[in-house]
């Protein structure tokens, strides 16, 4: 007993004032560091520039942590990550376009003289061998002999061919 009662002597004098003082500036320095290096991990993933990256890690290192509430307030909203995702949503969009293009360039067609199943871009039929296209006559842009108006110079096309009967 004699000993443990030594024990609880030793322990009450290294707990001093001191001490508790000791441990919290220690506190302090941990949470410091933690938070200087969430920040940097934070601010080079929301963005590129050095500029920005050092002020943040300025505001952390040599101003006190609690200035890292200054940092949630100029810190880039968006994380670089979101940005990307952004980026491929609008090239999506672009793709899809193209898409569109693409398929109204390749709809599929029928010969108004033998219903055979044409792609747009024929010219003649492959199956009866009518002439499936022919040029305005005023911008000469290829245009199909079934359209009413040049969709390039908006000229009558049927009108075009009564007027070469006369
Ligand atoms: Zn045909
Ligand atoms: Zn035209």
């Amino acid at each position: 007993m004699q000993n443990y009662d030594e024990f609880l002597k030793n322990f009450y004098n290294i707990i001093t004032f001191d001490l508790f003082i000791k441990l919290l500036v220690i506190y302090f320095f941990i949470i410091w560091i933690s938070i200087i290096v969430w920040v940097l991990k934070d601010i080079t993933n929301r963005t590129n520039s050095l500029l920005l990256q050092l002020l943040s890690l300025f505001i952390v290192v040599f101003l006190t942590p609690f200035w890292v509430f200054l940092y949630l307030l100029i810190r880039p909203g968006r994380t670089n990550l979101e940005k990307m995702y952004r980026e491929i949503d609008d090239n999506l969009d672009l793709l899809s376009t193209i898409m569109k293009d693409k398929y109204w360039n390749c709809e599929v067609t029928i010969c108004p003289k033998c219903n055979y199943k044409l792609s747009s871009d024929f010219k003649y039929c492959p199956e009866c061998s009518t002439k499936l296209k022919t040029n305005c006559k005023s911008c000469k842009k290829e245009i199909s002999l079934n359209w009413k108006t040049c969709p390039y110079c908006s000229k009558k096309v049927k009108e075009e061919k009564d007027e070469e009967k006369k």
